[in-house]
């Protein structure tokens, strides 16, 4: 068989760099591992111990004792088949998702992706199932192969090889493919490319804020416009403050389409002038956007609003385009840039 090892394997002995060494060593073993949990769930050697009780906090136990060809230890995920042992098809399309959107996963392929149990076990409950997939085809293909290769650890992706800090284990029989993770990381900062250039799910929240706001000032305006009352008591006119979602059908057209171009102000607030289309000066859209020269990527249509602006463009943060695509610290799970998702969580 034809070493399917590329040079960025490096070849150490336990002399020339221990720290390396025991690195290489430590990440053989994670790997072996993994590949064992591979093996088991590709044959269907484990047994589900379903939980009972109160579901939102017991987990499911995944356990081995079918498998003789190492020990593995049980592992406990939220598991949810249906009685024919299918998965629901939103809820796998919910994990290939999740992989898909990873970049880790894209850089540590399967065996990374293991480690999420929870989505690993689901998909691999599905594949026994008669839905007969994982939902993602080169795993079911995978499946088939290690089967009809005798579990060939050769046709696995090693787990390390495409990561930052690479495969250190010069005896590594997994699959080092270097023209693939080339390809698969290409891949990811094309889609970070694109996320870049769109408005944050945040910037889309802070436009609906604005949007919304606007909306109930203007309709507080109508009703005092009528006359009906002059001291700005409300609540008896009709402004019905239990419907969040009482926006104006054309202001909601706005911000929809907002959220598919960048071409538009990153001032939240600015939006505001914009929507009201035909009046100010900036009534109309057509304004000549000046872009950020700190990220290349932020427009605004004037030096007032990139100034009011600031304070919370610069926690995005504001950082030069390369960097911020190439920075893996820079992107979380979920193929979102660190900080712009619609909800912040206290750490
Ligand atoms: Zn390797
Ligand atoms: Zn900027
Ligand atoms: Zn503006």
């Amino acid at each position: 068989m034809a070493d399917r090892r590329n040079t960025q394997a490096i070849n150490i002995t336990e002399n020339s760099d221990p720290e390396r060494y025991d690195l290489g060593r430590r990440q053989a073993q994670c790997a072996l591992e993994r590949y064992h949990y591979l093996c088991a769930a590709a044959q269907e050697a484990f047994t589900l111990e379903r939980a009972r009780g109160y579901r939102l906090f017991v987990r499911d136990v995944v356990s081995f004792d079918n498998y003789t060809a190492y020990a593995l230890d049980p592992v406990s995920a939220k598991l949810h088949p249906r009685p024919d042992g299918t998965i629901h098809p939103g809820d796998i399309e919910i994990y290939v998702n999740s992989i898909v959107k990873n970049y880790k996963c894209s850089e540590g392929g399967i065996m990374y992706a293991i480690g999420d149990s929870r989505t690993f076990w689901n998909m691999v409950i599905n594949y026994h199932s008669s839905a007969g997939t994982t939902g993602i085809k080169a795993w079911d293909r995978l499946f088939r192969q290690l089967k009809t290769s005798g579990y060939d650890k050769g046709i696995v992706p090693c787990m390390f090889f495409a990561t930052p800090f690479g495969c250190n284990d010069p005896s590594c029989s997994f699959l080092h493919d270097k023209e693939k993770c080339v390809r698969a990381r290409e891949k990811i900062l094309a889609r970070r490319r694109t996320t870049l250039g769109k408005p944050t799910p945040r910037d889309i929240a802070a436009r609906e804020k604005v949007a919304r706001k606007a909306y109930e000032a203007s309709q507080r305006q109508v009703v005092l416009h009528k006359g009906s009352t002059t001291d700005g008591s409300l609540s008896v006119l009709g402004v019905d403050d239990d419907d969040d979602d009482d926006i104006d059908p054309e202001l909601m057209k706005i911000y929809e389409d907002s959220a598919k171009i960048k071409a538009i102000c990153n001032n939240p607030a600015c939006l505001l002038t914009k929507m009201k289309r035909g009046t100010g000066e900036q009534g109309n859209s057509f304004v000549k956007m000046k872009v950020c020269s700190g990220c290349q990527m932020a427009t605004y249509c004037s030096r007032e609003c990139q100034t009011a602006d600031w304070k919370r463009h610069k926690k995005e943060p504001c950082r030069p385009f390369k960097e911020l695509v190439e920075d893996d610290s820079m992107w979380d799970d979920w193929g979102l840039r660190v900080g712009t998702g619609r909800f912040s969580f206290a750490k």
